[in-house]
Parts: structure tokens; C-alpha cells; sequence
């Protein structure tokens, strides 16, 4: 580690402190696979010191008993801090993860204006009176759940951490958030702004480590009252199964492998810089990057022609420098997984169109950089075709009508995200209706806002997150029937 560089610790109780066995780590700039700066590393004894702190930060202070307004403010005056420091966390992203300051820039811009949504809410939330038989009163209170557990993947690392914490939080829990052990440090920084924010100590704790070790112990912890997840369908799976024995609600936003479909009718230019930001954004590391393209077998040439020119023309480099338009990928290990299914695309038959590998540029060789690619008539059985890839690696097929294009799309056992391409309303709404996706968009990217729900379906995930009911996800409901023992009315 270089003399001078920045370290980061575990946020426990309201104080930042090394893990109690002392471990550190390098954290590297994929841009170069150089260290930055040094993170301490949890262990599961951390963890369980986490939930304690947070459990007693839950019953001693008044955050989860105030009325909402209190937490509202809180949450308003964090995402002050944090715009005030945009440009801090946006650099802090694109050193750690990668990807360019235009799209951490963006990212840190969502997590300001999610804090603001879900602080609008924290004031709204509450409970029902039902009329029932007799001389009886019956209502229905919102309460928060406790301590809740959040695990965050490395692709969007404060954005998809902070869009499950902020709502916990406007419910009046506790939170311990464990990031992804490759990007820790903006949720540590974030939870650094907590108490000047208003937020009791306590109240937001984040630890680092590995997810075997830290988050296992997180979602085992007797103290634990949900699960939110982010990442891998694999991992979603089995911290479901651990959840299950203790009957813990979780909410799971796992993979994707979404379809793109192009009609005819469709207005190709749009549609091709549509395509080519859902597939080669964030050099491709997102969980609803729409990777398999399906278009119209006669508007096919023209289509791919357009989309392989914006490839072509994609400049590359490290994130931090200004006009970059696609950064490196988050890790050797991510560069390898993505080159070994572009390998497994041509092996099973696919024609490369554009990219297929690294870029051979001398100035990037230290760092991960991926070519946009585009790999055209991969067969449906091909690894590269069923499985997230996760990187800016694009098939394409063609197909003969919707009833085949929607046959392609649906051909997956994941569900997060569709989007078609057409200029006709019936087309679209008709379409729509048969994806089998969680979230569709019809001439857009892939797009999302603090205020929609952002949901999978089938292998994609369970439960949702975003959206005016999302701080429900965070409370339970109990009912009180009260015994008026009024005397009966005569006549
Ligand atoms: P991952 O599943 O490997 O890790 C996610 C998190 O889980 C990390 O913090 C990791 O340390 C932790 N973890 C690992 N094993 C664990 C265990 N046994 N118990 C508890 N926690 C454990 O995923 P990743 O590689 O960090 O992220 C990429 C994946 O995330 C992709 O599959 C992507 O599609 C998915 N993702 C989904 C969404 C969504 O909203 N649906 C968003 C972004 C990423």
C-alpha cells in the first residue's frame, strides 16, 4: 500500500474502528489494478457486534418511536450531504469500481434524489381503522421490523445499497449493510455523513467482508428481521434457504439476461443508440443489461450496422478521464469470466461483429478493458446465450414475427427486464403485456426512477424494491381490536 493512502473502516455504534482481529485490504483501481486505499475487513464476530449495536441503537433511541418527521428530516438533510459531495462520490465510485464519472455522477445524483423520495414517505406511513361486528374499535399499526440486513452487489455499489437502506431507514429500523467486498468504500463514506445528518448512532452500520463469512453471519443473526439482497441468483438462493428456516421476509433483486426486440416499423437510430447504452453502460456489469438483441430479420443488417458503428466508436479508457464513454471492468477475475463466454459464443458457433476481446491498446494493458462486442447467431443452448455475462458482450439473433420474437425474449429463466422497439401502439402495449419481465420499456433503455418499481421475475428475484409502497417492505402490521364494553343499544 502506498505511503498516504486513504483508509476505511467498519461504521459500528456510530464510530469507524479496524476489524477486532486488525485485518486490512488493498483496494484496487480496476483502471489499472493499482491499490488506492486500504479497507478493514469484518469478520463474523464483527458482524454479530454490528447487530448488537444496532439492536441497541433500535430499543435506546427514539428513531424508530418519533413520529415520522424526525426521520424525514434526517433523510432530506443526508441526501444535502451527499449532494454537497456529488463530486467526492462520484470520483470515490469511479476510482473503486471503474466506471465512468458520467454514470457515477448519475448514480450518486439517484441515491440524492432516492433519499428525497423515501424521506417523503417516512412522515406517510400508517395503518387503517376497519369497521367489525359489535361495540368494537379496530385499527392497524405500522411498525418497523428491527434490525434489517442489506447485502449490495459491486456493480452500482452506493446507488443498489442505499436503495434498500434509505427506505428501511424512513420506516424508523436499524440497518447493518454489508457492501461487496470489491467496492466497500462509498458505503462507508456515506454512512461517515449519518450522525451529522441526525441519524442516531447505531442506527446505519456497514461492514465490510466476505459475503461467506460477514453476510452469512448478518442474515443468521437471531437479531435479524429481513433480508434485502442484491447480486447473483445463486447467492439469492441460498441466503432464501437460510431465511426460510427462521421464516425471515427477504427481498431478492438477483440477474438478468434481458431481451431486446426490434420490429420493423421501428425508428432504427434511436433504437441502436438505445441498445447499444443497454448493453455496453457500466462496460455491461448491470443486472438488467439488455444482452440478447432479437430484431426483425429485414431491418437485421441495417440494424446491426448501426449498433457495431456506436461499438466502434465507443471511446475507452479509465474512468476518471473526462470523455470516456465506457471504463474498465470491476476485476481481472470479471475480465476473464466475460472473455471466457466470448470464447464460448464463437466456440458454439457465433459470428463476432464487433470487439470479441480485450482492447489492445498499450495505455490500458494494466487495467481490465473489455471491447464492446456484439457476437451475431449464438445458438439458444450456448452458455453465453442462458447465462449473465456481465460485461458489454451483446447477441443477436433475428426473428420471423412477434410471435417468435416473444418466444426469444421469454426463452430464459430469468425475468427483469424487456424492451421493444416499434413505432405502433399495439405493437407495444401487445408485447408488453406478453414479456415475461418484471420491468419492460418501450422505446428506452433500460430506465428506472426512485418512484417505479423495480422488480424481477422468475429466477430475477423476489419481492421489490423502488416505488411509493417500498417502505412497507421494512414494516410489519399488527392489528388491536379494543373492547369498547359499551352497553347494547335497546330497539
Ligand atoms: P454476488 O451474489 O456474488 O454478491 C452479492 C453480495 O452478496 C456481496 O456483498 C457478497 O459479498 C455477498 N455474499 C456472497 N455470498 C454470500 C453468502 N453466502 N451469504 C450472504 N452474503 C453473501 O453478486 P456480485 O457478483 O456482487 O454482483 C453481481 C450480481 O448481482 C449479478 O448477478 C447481477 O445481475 C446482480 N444484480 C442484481 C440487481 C437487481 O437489482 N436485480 C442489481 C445489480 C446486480
Amino acid at each position: 500500500m502506498a505511503a498516504g493512502a486513504r483508509s476505511y473502516g467498519l461504521v459500528i455504534g456510530g464510530r469507524e474502528e479496524p476489524g477486532h482481529r486488525g485485518e486490512t485490504r488493498g483496494v484496487l483501481n480496476p483502471a489499472t489494478n493499482a491499490p488506492f486505499a486500504e479497507v478493514a475487513v469484518a469478520d463474523a464476530d464483527d458482524a454479530r457486534h454490528a447487530m448488537e449495536a444496532a439492536d441497541a441503537a433500535f430499543h435506546e433511541s427514539a428513531w424508530a418511536s418519533d413520529d415520522g418527521t424526525r426521520r424525514a428530516r434526517a433523510l432530506f438533510a443526508l441526501a444535502r450531504l451527499l449532494e454537497d459531495r456529488q463530486e467526492a462520490f462520484a470520483r470515490l465510485e469511479t476510482e473503486n469500481m471503474g466506471k465512468t464519472l458520467k454514470e457515477a455522477r448519475i448514480d450518486v445524483g439517484f441515491v440524492v434524489r432516492t433519499l428525497e423520495y423515501v424521506g417523503g414517505l417516512a412522515d406517510k406511513i400508517q395503518g387503517e381503522t376497519i369497521p367489525v361486528p359489535g361495540s368494537r374499535f379496530d385499527y392497524t399499526l405500522r411498525e418497523p421490523l428491527g434490525v434489517t440486513v442489506h447485502i449490495a452487489p459491486w456493480n452500482y455499489p452506493l446507488l443498489l445499497a442505499m436503495r434498500s437502506v434509505a427506505p428501511a431507514l424512513a420506516a424508523g429500523n436499524a440497518v447493518v449493510l454489508k457492501p461487496a467486498s470489491l467496492t466497500p468504500l462509498s458505503a462507508i463514506a456515506i454512512a461517515r455523513l449519518a450522525h451529522d445528518a441526525g441519524i442516531p448512532d447505531g442506527i446505519l452500520n456497514v461492514v465490510n467482508g466476505a459475503g461467506g463469512a460477514v453476510g452469512d453471519a448478518l442474515v443468521r443473526d437471531p437479531r435479524c428481521r429481513s433480508v434485502s439482497f442484491t447480486g447473483s441468483a445463486e447467492v439469492g438462493v441460498r441466503i432464501a434457504e437460510v431465511a426460510a428456516g427462521r421464516l425471515l421476509p427477504v427481498t431478492l433483486e438477483l440477474g438478468g439476461k434481458s431481451p431486446v426486440l426490434v420490429f420493423p416499423d421501428a425508428d432504427l437510430d434511436r433504437a441502436a443508440r438505445g441498445i447499444a447504452l443497454g448493453i455496453f453502460q457500466n462496460a455491461g456489469q448491470m443486472c438488467w443489461a439488455a444482452s440478447r438483441l432479437a430484431v426483425h430479420e429485414s431491418v437485421r443488417d441495417d440494424l446491426l450496422g448501426r449498433v457495431r458503428k456506436i461499438a466502434e466508436a465507443t471511446r475507452i479508457g479509465p474512468g476518471a478521464d473526462e470523455g470516456v464513454e465506457m471504463g474498465p471492468v470491476v476485476s481481472r477475475e470479471q475480465e476473464s469470466r466475460i472473455l471466457g463466454y466470448i470464447e464460448a459464443a464463437r466456440r458454439d458457433g457465433g459470428t463476432v461483429v464487433v470487439g470479441g476481446g480485450r482492447s489492445t491498446d498499450p495505455h490500458l494493458a494494466a487495467g481490465n478493458f473489455v471491447l464492446p462486442t456484439i457476437v451475431a447467431d449464438v445458438p439458444p443452448a450456448s452458455r453465453a446465450v442462458r447465462e449473465e455475462i456481465f460485461g458489454p458482450v451483446l447477441s443477436a439473433v433475428s426473428f420471423a414475427d412477434a410471435d417468435d420474437a416473444v418466444r426469444i425474449a421469454n426463452d430464459t429463466a430469468y425475468g427483469l427486464f424487456a424492451s421493444v422497439w416499434t413505432r405502433d401502439l399495439a405493437t407495444a402495449h401487445a408485447i408488453a403485456r406478453r414479456l415475461e419481465a418484471g420491468m419492460v420499456s418501450v422505446n428506452e433503455p433500460p430506465i428506472t426512477f426512485p418512484q417505479t418499481p423495480f422488480a424481477g421475475f422468475k429466477q430475477s428475484g423476489l419481492g421489490f424494491e423502488q416505488g411509493i409502497r417500498v417502505v412497507e417492505n421494512y414494516t410489519r402490521r399488527k392489528n388491536v381490536v379494543v373492547n369498547l364494553g359499551a352497553a347494547k343499544r335497546k330497539g
